[in-house]
């Protein structure tokens, strides 16, 4: 057995001891928290029939085929799934009509998004994004020792004058959530092709459009509208909240084949299972099914708005499955109260109350108990 002298152990901030030599840009990560899952709400409260509304999920299963497409799919789960889901990418090329080469899956497109910054993001680099913006963009800048540069919101919307205002020469990559979380606010593509005109060539625009299927189509489409412009974009899509496929992890992104071709070298190996696979291929499929569900998401979320603008209670309009209430320096108490009565929201402290649209009945109580806790 060999022995290095020295401290083996070492205390973090928090005070706990730490084993084996972490790496210093973790000491300032607590790690991702997910909301309260609904069991620990209703022990922590002595209720029943608790509601998640703080991620944004489809309130609904899979699509029948779909769900019976996972159910054929289990007694392969012995063998590996196909690396490069070839027949997923092809279905997706027939659907969207992208060329094959164009595209890739990944692990949810947070996986794509973490697949980003093992491609073209290195140390001391500076990534810009709008902020408030999708959560993970700074954890992931902080994992990967790059600068974050948080582009401040105008009103609840991006400032893209002043996103390329933000880039400098050591900007390696730009992140664009349309509709952006936490606001529900989206950017059309002739803002988003004015902007990448400010910016060089070998700086990746990255447009995550989690909440694409949600959004007015007049915002336009990066792929069609984008792509043969400006080499350096890359757009990520996902199957986890339109198509309620969260729990499988199953996402794509579309770009040039050279950054295809890069992209694909960070994948984890098999990280698409073939569950996923499987979802994936019968969710295109059976598109149609899901956007029925879409469109009545869209229909509820329209009678949230209206329900709380008759009370007074004004939101930010939203191109998302989710609103967000203004709720300033009163955030933290509304959702606690909302918390003990079993409706679990994402508060952004001083900022506003995200919640995700849920069925209709789902809908009625948090809308009624929100107006009551104002
Ligand atoms: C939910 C969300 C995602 C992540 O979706 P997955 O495909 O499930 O990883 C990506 N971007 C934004 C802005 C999101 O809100």
């Amino acid at each position: 057995m060999m022995y290095r002298s020295g401290v083996t152990t070492q205390r973090c901030k928090s005070g706990t001891d730490m084993i084996g030599r972490v790496r210093p840009a973790l000491s300032a990560l607590s790690g991702y928290r997910p909301g309260k899952a609904t069991g620990q709400v209703e022990a922590e409260h002595g209720i029943t029939n608790s509601i998640k509304l703080a991620s944004n999920e489809n309130p609904w299963s899979p699509v029948a085929p779909v769900a019976d497409a996972i159910r054929d799919a289990v007694g392969g789960v012995n063998r590996y799934g196909d690396n490069n889901a070839t027949e997923v990418c092809h279905a997706i090329s027939q659907w969207q009509n992208i060329p094959i080469e164009n595209l890739t899956v990944g692990c949810g497109s947070s996986g794509l998004l973490q697949q980003v910054f093992m491609t073209f993001v290195s140390p001391g680099d500076e990534v810009v994004f709008p902020w408030n913006s999708f959560e993970i963009y700074p954890v992931f800048s902080t994992l990967f020792d790059a600068t974050e540069v948080r582009v401040p919101l105008r009103d609840y919307a991006f400032d893209l004058d002043a996103v390329a205002d933000a880039v400098t020469e050591r900007t390696s990559v730009v992140f664009l959530a349309t509709p952006n979380n936490p606001t529900g606010t989206a950017v059309s593509m002739n803002e988003v092709a004015d902007l990448i005109k400010r910016i060089p060539d070998d700086v990746i625009v990255v447009i995550d459009e989690a909440y694409r299927e949600f959004s007015d189509p007049a915002f336009g489409d990066p792929v069609v509208e984008l792509l043969a412009r400006f080499p350096n974009i890359l757009v990520t899509r996902t199957f986890s909240k339109a198509f309620g496929l969260a729990g499988l992890r199953s996402g794509y992104a579309v770009a040039r084949p050279e950054v295809i071709a890069e992209l694909n070298k960070t994948r984890l190996p098999f990280s698409v299972n073939n569950l996923a696979q499987a979802a994936m291929i019968a969710a295109i499929e059976h598109v149609d099914e899901a956007m029925v569900r879409v469109d009545e998401l869209l229909a509820e979320r329209d009678r949230c708005q209206s329900a709380l603008g008759s009370r007074g209670i004004d939101i930010v309009e939203s191109q998302a499955n989710f609103v967000l209430v203004p709720t300033g320096e009163r955030t933290m108490e509304l959702a606690s109260a909302l918390e003990q009565v079993g409706i679990i929201t994402r508060p952004f402290p001083g900022f506003g109350l995200r919640i995700t649209i849920g069925t209709p009945e789902q809908n009625d109580r948090w809308v009624d108990a929100l107006v009551g806790a104002l």
